[in-house]
């Protein structure tokens, strides 16, 4: 069936004629239709642009200009600004914001000829790691409905795991495309900081924000991640590296290889089956090859109190033009300007982002700043020392990518530290700016988890040929969630 395929695979069969870009677009809109009731997965599913643009897709392989990318179609996450379309961020805040234009990953991969089903569902301005703080209700996990899919990713997660879409963007801030990407049992890439523009793309906190791709393999995201990359004159972090062929590095050996393995990622907050699933994963690293070295990185306990410090604090900030003055959610009948900020922000905005908001504004504050801000500031620099220091020794950090699999549906709304922790194994890498990846290893409790990738700065051809490898040797990633995804 067209939706079980690959990007690269509709690629293929689209260059050869076997189905049309119309053709796959209106199956995957029937399949959103019809199984998205269950998920949740969209915000909104933008069908007629959807048609238009595979129409031009096809007009386009029909007199040879396409590209590897022109007809295939993907889902951005409703962070991304997207031109004529609702751009709501998972927020009342941005519930009846059309943007007025395209991010740049959006018109980068529209240039390519992609083609755009819709916006994912996520949580409200990406703080989250379940999709359950979204304006518009959770996402399900469609391996088992009464789970999370994780977030803040959860939509675009939830949406190629059901086959809904080959491929979805994402962002990470501190986790949000690796951590769903192992709770729904598929590949999700955070590439190194500046190598995507953030440009279009709704910031919550600027110095971590980046944005990357959710498939089903390494071998797709290799093929978007590339499209997607590279220099904007819009985004003054975005780095002007040259852009290397990611799918041309696939399919290198591994001989040799040096796999550094945190003790720190073992310790005992580790769901024991999820341990020996990555353990597992080792072994087939080592059958390719790869030397298995333990390496220990101290400052790693103390990420997830820095990004909680850090993150807010940026967000705070960042947050500061939802005013109600110049777009978004107003409140009704202000009685004058200071009713209208209050009741605005109040109303638009949900509990978990006027936590942080609240958190950031503290940290930043006179008399507390030198304290905190400044304080997780120095820390954050430690943890990056430490990776730097290990990667002298080894190619690659591997470890697992969550401490447990997708828990059920409400289970730590009530405790927002208890979410938090959620992001032990992914925070320090946005900290430090690094790539990581999150694949599929294995399975607890019938529940997917991941194995997680580091990388240096920019070693995202590596990082991907590392997955690739692994998924040649495993079939985890093409397991599908029960008949009804069939
Ligand atoms: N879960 C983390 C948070 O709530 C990370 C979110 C993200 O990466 N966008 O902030």
């Amino acid at each position: 069936m067209m939706h079980k395929k690959t990007v690269a695979e509709i690629s293929r069969s689209l260059q050869a004629r076997e189905f049309s870009s119309v053709e796959i677009t209106r199956h995957l809109l029937s399949r959103i239709d019809s199984l998205d009731k269950n998920l949740n997965s969209f915000i909104t599913v933008t069908a007629d642009f959807a048609l238009a643009a595979a129409a031009a897709a096809d007009k386009r392989i029909a007199s040879g200009d396409a590209g590897p990318l022109t007809g295939v179609p993907i889902a951005h996450k409703d962070i991304f600004c997207t031109d004529g379309v609702r751009t709501s961020c998972g927020s009342r805040m941005l519930d009846n914001f059309v943007s007025p234009y395209d991010a740049t990953v959006v018109a980068r991969l529209k240039d390519a000829g992609m083609v755009m089903l819709g916006k994912t569902n996520m949580d409200e301005f990406a703080m989250g790691s379940s999709n359950e703080t979204s304006f518009y209700g959770p996402v399900h996990n469609p391996w088992d409905l009464n789970t999370v899919p994780g977030g803040s990713s959860g939509g675009s997660a939830a949406a190629v795991a059901a086959r809904l879409a080959p491929v979805a963007t994402g962002t990470d801030t501190g986790g949000s495309i690796r951590q769903p990407a192992a709770l729904a049992g598929i590949t999700g890439v955070k590439p190194t900081y500046g190598r995507v523009s953030r440009y279009g793309m709704i910031a919550f906190a600027s110095s971590l924000d980046q944005a990357g791709t959710l498939t089903q393999n390494a071998e797709d995201a290799a093929l978007v991640l590339e499209a997607m990359s590279g220099f904007d004159k819009h985004d003054s972090t975005s780095s002007p590296a040259a852009v290397p062929s990611y799918h041309g590095s696939l399919n290198e050996s591994l001989e040799g290889l040096r796999v550094g393995v945190p003790q720190e990622f073992l310790d005992e907050g580790l769901d024991p089956q999820n341990r020996a699933a990555v353990e597992a994963a080792l072994e087939v690293y080592r059958s390719l090859g790869a030397t298995i070295h333990p390496v220990s990185m101290p400052s790693l306990a103390l990420s997830v109190p820095t990004y909680y410090v850090v993150a807010p604090a940026e967000a705070s900030s960042n947050l500061s033009r939802f005013d109600g003055v110049r777009f978004g959610y107003r409140c009704e009948n202000p009685v004058d300007l200071v009713d209208m900020y209050k009741r605005s922000r109040g109303e638009g905005f949900g509990e978990e982002v006027k936590r942080r908001i609240m958190t950031g504004t503290y940290v930043l504050s006179a008399g507390y700043y030198d304290a905190y801000y400044l304080q997780a500031q120095k820390v954050r620099q430690l943890i990056a020392e430490d990776f730097t220091r290990v990667f002298k020794e080894v190619d690659v950090l591997m470890g697992p990518t969550t401490p447990e699999p997708a828990f059920e549906l409400g289970a730590k709304t009530a405790d927002p530290i208890t979410m938090y922790l959620n992001d032990i194994y992914t925070i320090g890498v946005n900290l430090a700016g690094l790539p990581g990846v999150s694949i599929p290893c294995g399975f607890v409790n019938d529940l997917p988890v991941g194995l997680q990738l580091i990388g240096s700065h920019f070693s995202e051809a590596k990082l991907l040929n590392v997955a690739h490898r692994y998924q040649q040797e495993t079939d985890w990633h093409q397991r599908l969630p029960g008949s009804d995804y069939e």
